[in-house]
């Protein structure tokens, strides 16, 4: 089969954590550029953005955006304009609004857009979501709890306005509930707790349906906890370590194995493949509805050293 010829947008940390090792790896894909306003990749066509990449490297078909969500919309509008391939990183807009306007634009191109969810494709991610089918839900209990200062060192985007705050890993989790819950998640209400010099939460309370209770914290010392437990009328499933475990009752579920990208990037060559889309904004609107909703209170500044 010929490699569909993909470019990077945005060569920043799950670049280069993930994306890079998923397409070395990869019988689909071939890198061939990398677009980037102050990183190049060795021993590849690198320029510091798309159209100077698509000038530089004209075979392009497809490109990753994993920039900072703040900009990726004009990025995917020009790249879909041009009949390419998109692959959107997560959360795939800073607003719901652009990612349905790319939807649109995609089906008019006839290119493939895949809003990429990379927690949908953890290992336990697909069992649970079997496990649960026809089980009656009691309860759901999330936490999503991290440190900051160790995961997201220096990146100021996600303070600014856009950049999600606490949202950016709490979405992962809603990516996962979206997927394995047999029912449709509803915002009732939410609590945002903001740092008094930034513009996104640093620790968040949400109410769904369910009941479910979610509570995001970006000040967690020590390991994280991306924790989901689910209480049903036959029993607890268990979801840790941000969906690659899974126990029933305490029990460990065995589990396929492989990674989140080698398996996201097989999801979108299919996609590809098949001249289809891959969108859903479930997990954005859920975060959009936490803050049209929430009420607000302020916490001490946040500074980083
Ligand atoms: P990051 O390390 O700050 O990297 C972001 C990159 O975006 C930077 O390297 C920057 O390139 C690039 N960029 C900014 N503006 C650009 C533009 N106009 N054109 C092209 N590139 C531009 O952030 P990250 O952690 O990789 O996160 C990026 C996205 O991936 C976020 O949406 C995040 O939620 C998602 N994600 C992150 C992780 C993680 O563990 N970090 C995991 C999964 C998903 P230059 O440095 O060259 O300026």
């Amino acid at each position: 089969m010929t490699k569909i010829k993909l470019a990077i947008v945005g060569l920043g940390k799950i670049a280069r954590d993930q994306h890079l090792p998923s397409l070395a790896a990869s019988d689909a894909f071939e890198l061939v550029g990398v677009a980037s306003p102050h990183n190049v990749l060795e021993g590849v066509p690198s320029c510091k953005d798309i159209e100077s990449l698509l000038n530089a490297v004209p075979a392009v078909e497809a490109v990753s955006l994993c920039t900072t969500p703040q900009v990726r919309y004009d990025i995917a509008r020009f790249a879909l304009q041009r009949g390419l391939h998109v692959l959107l990183e997560k959360p795939p807009g800073a607003t719901v609004s652009e990612v349905n306007s790319l939807a649109t634009l995609a089906h008019e191109k006839q290119a493939t857009l895949f809003a990429s969810w990379h927690s949908r494709h953890a290992a336990a991610v697909e069992p649970a979501r079997k496990w649960l089918a026809g089980r009656n839900i009691r309860n759901v209990a999330i936490h999503w709890k991290e440190d900051v200062r160790v995961w997201h060192p220096g990146q100021a985007w996600i303070w600014q306005a856009g950049g999600l705050g606490v949202f950016d890993p709490g979405i992962n989790a809603l990516s996962i509930l979206t997927r394995i819950l047999p029912y449709a998640l509803v915002l009732q209400s939410s609590e945002l707790r903001f740092p008094s010099n930034c513009q996104t939460p640093i620790a968040a309370s949400l109410l769904f349906n369910g009941p479910a209770r979610m509570e995001l914290d970006f000040l967690y010392p020590g390991a994280p906890r991306w924790d989901i437990d689910v209480d049903t009328d036959s029993g607890r499933l268990s979801l840790s370590k941000g969906g690659s475990e899974m126990r029933v009752d305490g029990e460990p579920v065995p589990l396929p194995p492989g990674g989140e990208y080698p398996r996201l990037y097989a999801h979108f060559a299919d996609l590809v493949q098949r001249k289809l889309s891959d969108v859903d904004v479930a997990p954005l609107q859920l975060v959009a509805d936490a803050f049209l909703c929430g009420q607000r209170s302020e916490v001490a500044p946040f500074i980083e050293a």
